[in-house]
């Protein structure tokens, strides 16, 4: 059985992970209204992929016999200045995610739950990753700042991301 803490800080991240989905499919929706196709694509992307980590929890919770208790999603931004800034705030936000991942990874040490703890290795291992690439998204769109031609070429860049289904939800087909 998973402890009440952690199955407690367990819903509390299927929230958060859906709260990331709901604040990138803004942000995707938000650079395609201002023609950014490309960036839009992007963060569509990351829109699925959150989605996924909430699938990946609730799974998990489910496979403990543990109860999935789904709560309001908060309302997002809707406007960014720029990609620049996007890209600031998905950086900002995913640093928040990483501390709740580490949370979750502590409690799971303290109730000796090795079972939960391994599921948790995944989740640290994609967050290293998520500021990586936020980061080298940072970096690109300060290359190009004020350069039309630079955000159009960037923006093309982008336009090539595609979605593949988390690994955890590949072998499980969920
Ligand atoms: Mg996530």
């Amino acid at each position: 059985m998973l402890s009440q803490k952690l199955h407690e800080a367990l819903n509390a991240q299927i929230n958060a992970e859906l709260w990331s989905a709901y604040l990138y499919l803004s942000m995707s929706m938000d650079a395609e209204a201002k023609g950014l196709k490309g960036v839009a694509n992007w963060f569509y992307v990351q829109f699925q992929e959150e989605q996924d980590h909430a699938r990946i929890i609730m799974n998990y919770i489910l496979s403990r016999d543990g109860k999935v208790a789904l709560q309001p999603i908060e309302a997002v931004r809707t406007e960014w200045a720029s990609p620049l800034e996007m890209f600031q705030d998905t950086l900002k936000h995913e640093k928040e995610v990483t501390a709740m991942i580490n949370n979750l990874a502590s409690i799971a040490a303290e109730d000796k739950d090795y079972a939960s703890s391994n599921m948790l290795v995944w989740f640290v291992d994609e967050q290293v990753e998520e500021e990586e690439s936020a980061r080298e998204m940072i970096t690109a769109c300060e290359a190009v700042e004020g350069n039309k031609f630079g955000l159009y070429m960037l923006d093309k860049e982008l336009a090539a991301r595609t979605y593949t289904q988390a690994s955890p939800l590949a072998s499980t087909n969920a």
